[in-house]
């Protein structure tokens, strides 16, 4: 049994393989494979809608907030979402926490004025900055909810009066946030959601439709709620299976039951870096991400070794990002309890076998 620990695309659940492959075959005792059918016929009308209904049910969206699925990666937003809430001589507000926020920074420097509102590059991106000034007239204030590659996550939302854009690509649906509270809201499927090939969009339509220009028509948010997410064809198949997860995420008990397992989950791995010997991790512990877990030997000389020892015992994909190194285990909702005590276990016994 292989124990999947990648930081995305990641794990799923397993029913979500085996109910996706059967409709891959024949979808619902059509006759039809999911990937043949048409995206206006009542079939997968209904899945659009059945996934769009359980978003809402699962974050709790007032009326004013719509739910998308939409083409492309997460860093497809970064240029969508300033495109559709900038006008050129618009100021708008980042925190810059990491490489992904780095990216959408560098894209939103393309439709108006950037202000770095807080920033924790100068310590290696190892904490969340608790001091931010955001201009009052920034047009929005851009957060990146949970850094995957560093391993640290906001753990309350700050406050501002600007509206809050936030990409939560590596922590969607993972824990309780008043998600009405923010103004958009993205994150790319294959992390904690799906397959890859699809975004999830989350927009208070309230903010949209500020621009003195016109935008192509395919970038335009209302266009696409105007059209339920079928103004051109959607992404079938990754629409489809985030679905099955949603049910799945609704059938463990929605996003409070699964916030308590990722505690649990994330509590017992950062418990065992903190005792053993072997090993350290450099996030800050206020800011810990439940999500991803950033780790290293503290001997560089064990790292290979500890690798090669939890790849024999079928674990996989804790080798760390190639900017931040060493180890890390991402601990997505579907990753049972049962696999991070395996891993904590192989700490244990490869701390022994070293000493
Ligand atoms: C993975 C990731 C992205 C990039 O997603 P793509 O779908 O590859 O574009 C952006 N932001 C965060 C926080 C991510 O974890």
């Amino acid at each position: 049994m292989i124990h999947n620990f990648n930081a995305g695309p990641s794990i799923l659940p397993r029913e979500v393989f085996e109910e996706a492959s059967v409709a891959v075959l024949n979808y619902n005792d059509t006759g039809l494979s999911i990937l043949e059918m048409g995206h206006r016929t009542p079939e997968f009308t209904a899945i659009m809608e059945e996934a769009r209904s359980l978003v809402k049910e699962l974050m709790q969206l007032d009326e004013h907030h719509k739910v998308l699925f939409l083409h492309g990666g997460a860093s497809t937003q970064f240029m969508q979402v300033p495109m559709n809430l900038l006008n050129p001589k618009d100021t708008v507000a980042f925190a810059d926490t990491g490489v992904w926020s780095s990216k959408a920074i560098k894209e939103a420097r393309l439709f108006g004025k950037v202000e770095i509102a807080c920033s924790s590059k100068e310590k290696g991106y190892t904490f969340i900055p608790n001091d931010f000034a955001v201009p009052n007239d920034a047009r929005y204030f851009h957060i990146t909810t949970n850094n995957t590659i560093y391993g640290t996550q906001w753990k309350s939302i700050p406050q501002t009066s600007n509206v809050m854009v936030a990409d939560m690509s590596s922590d969607i649906l993972s824990r309780q946030l008043d998600f009405n509270s923010f103004g958009l809201i993205y994150a790319g499927a294959q992390k904690n959601m799906g397959p890859a090939g699809v975004n999830l969009v989350v927009v208070d339509e309230r903010i949209l439709g500020k621009l003195k220009h016109q935008i192509p028509t395919i970038m335009d948010y209302r266009y696409h709620i105007q059209e339920e997410s079928m103004l051109n064809t959607p992404p079938v198949f990754a629409v489809y299976v985030c679905l099955l997860t949603l049910r799945w995420l609704k059938k463990m008990g929605g996003v409070a039951a699964i916030e308590k397992r990722n505690q649990e989950k994330a509590d017992l791995l950062y418990a065992e870096i903190d005792n053993n010997e072997l090993f350290t991790t450099s996030v800050q512990k206020h800011d810990r991400s439940l999500m991803n877990v950033c780790f290293a030997a503290k001997n560089p000389e064990h790292e290979k070794m500890f690798l090669d020892f939890t790849v024999a015992n079928g674990v996989y994909g804790i080798k760390g990002h190639r900017l931040s190194g060493a180890f890390r285990a991402s601990l997505y909702n579907a990753m049972p309890l049962s696999s991070v005590q395996l891993l904590v276990e192989l700490m244990q016994t490869f701390s022994q076998s070293v000493a």
